[in-house]
């Protein structure tokens, strides 16, 4: 496969942008090889500046459920332009978001949008803390919720650990009220509000976690966490960036039967655009500045494109069988590779929710991953990085890291599917 041209637009941007990137993982540092440069993307497909084409289970890393350049959101950003791209004042197309995704997320009542998930899940940790008036908060080993300073902190071994910080930068201080505990260690948390009686202010969760690869929370896990929260008065955080709209069209929150204190979404609520959210009770939202105490504001929050994409987006989701007709192609893609896996005797764990899954290779047959601990020791870093290479070479990408969520879209076909279950097997007929 011919990447030169890529090979020379990225050794040019190392010159410019730190690693030729502006997030890390686009690097394609843990799996190694020539990051792709995309000219552009069309329904299920993105084509590199070398002219190869790929069938994208990445989209964005979750938000384009719709595929690239849908008509839809092409035709309302379009529209939208024309009108003006930014006033800082406010605009209808906010309330008409803020409509559709509070009707359709069961626990919102009011939401605040935002530019990032980093911005949501940071903005809803300092409305939990103003709320409690307390400073700890709870984060699970492997969650990812983006890179605000007290929550870059990962795993700590034991049952919970006082966070030290994961990146050099972030200074101690920051960290010194998170507390880190092992992900479905539902006797960890409680440990952990017996210690510290009165002192914790929030618990925050990916309810199915796709920033380890794809975990599921169990039921009993994340129910266990709302009454922990509910006995002590501390705020249960969904980090519902990923999920929402994702696992399921009223979110994670919907298929558990939960009822968190407050969401935060991005990804897919933006159609693409930079866009997050944070949202909930309105007992809760009210301490927002300017109707409340809590300060948190952005120039660009509400941004009329931004809105229209994700309205477009949605709209197009909820108005019609899109979302199920994904889940089913979800499902018989995660389904199949587990089989496919099975009969070759290659260990993997596979798991979707929606349309969003997950492949594990594992080191052996006989072990399962459920939390950041067991993904560390059992996830197979190098094969999967065999896979993934054979699976470019075949023009089809998957994410560049073992340890992330793969996404469907409506535009992608029965014989997308078919062809890279196809290639998959041809992968593990080779690797058996
Ligand atoms: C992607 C993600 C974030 C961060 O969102 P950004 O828009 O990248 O800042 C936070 N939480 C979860 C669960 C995510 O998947």
């Amino acid at each position: 496969m011919n990447t030169k041209r890529s090979g020379e637009l990225f050794e040019h941007a190392k010159k410019l942008i730190p690693g030729g990137v502006n997030s890390p993982v686009r690097a394609f540092g843990s799996v190694g090889g020539v990051p792709r440069f995309v000219e552009r993307g069309k329904g299920a497909n993105i084509w590199d500046i070398d002219g190869n084409r790929y069938i994208d289970y990445v989209l964005s890393w979750g938000p384009l459920i719709l595929g690239h350049a849908h008509p839809a959101v092409v035709k309302t950003l379009r529209e939208t332009a024309e009108r003006g791209t930014s006033f800082g004042m406010p605009t209808m197309l906010e309330s008409e978001l803020a409509r559709v995704t509070v009707d359709a997320m069961p626990s919102l009542e009011m939401i605040r949008f935002v530019n990032s998930g980093t911005e949501a899940t940071m903005s809803a940790l300092r409305l939990a803390r103003a709320h409690t008036k307390r400073d700890k908060i709870v984060k699970f080993a492997g969650c990812y919720h983006g890179h605000a300073d007290m929550l870059l902190v990962q795993a700590g071994s034991g049952v919970a650990t006082l966070g030290l910080p994961d990146s050099p930068g972030v200074p101690e201080g920051t960290t010194a009220d998170t507390i880190v505990v092992p992900y479905n260690d539902l006797e960890a948390v409680r440990e952990v509000f017996s210690a510290a009686p009165g002192e914790i202010a929030a618990v925050i969760v990916e309810p199915i976690a796709g920033n380890m690869g794809f975990v599921k929370g169990k039921r009993e896990f994340l129910s266990g966490l709302q009454t922990l929260c509910k006995d002590n008065d501390a705020v249960f955080i969904l980090d519902e960036v990923m999920t929402g709209f994702r696992a399921g069209l009223g979110g994670a929150q919907r298929i558990y039967g939960l009822d968190p204190d407050l969401t935060c979404l991005g990804k897919v609520i933006g159609g693409g655009l930079p866009v997050g959210a944070y949202g909930g009770k309105r007992e809760i939202m009210r301490s927002v500045a300017p109707a409340g105490p809590m300060y948190q504001a952005g120039t660009l929050s509400g941004n009329p494109l931004a809105m229209s994409a994700g309205l477009a987006t949605l709209r197009t989701l909820l108005g019609s069988g899109v979302f199920d007709e994904v889940g089913g192609k979800t499902a018989k893609l995660a389904e199949s590779v587990g089989a496919i896996g099975k009969e070759n005797g290659i260990p993997v764990q596979t798991g979707h929710a929606g349309t969003m899954f997950g492949t594990y290779f594992l080191r052996r047959d006989g072990v399962e991953i459920t939390d950041f601990e067991t993904a560390k020791r059992y996830a197979d870093t190098d094969r999967y990085k065999k896979f993934f290479h054979a699976m470019l070479e075949e023009g089809i990408y998957f994410a560049p890291s073992q340890f992330e969520a793969g996404f469907v879209s409506s535009e992608h076909t029965d014989d997308d599917i078919d062809y890279t279950l196809k290639s998959i097997e041809n992968f593990m007929k080779m690797e058996r």
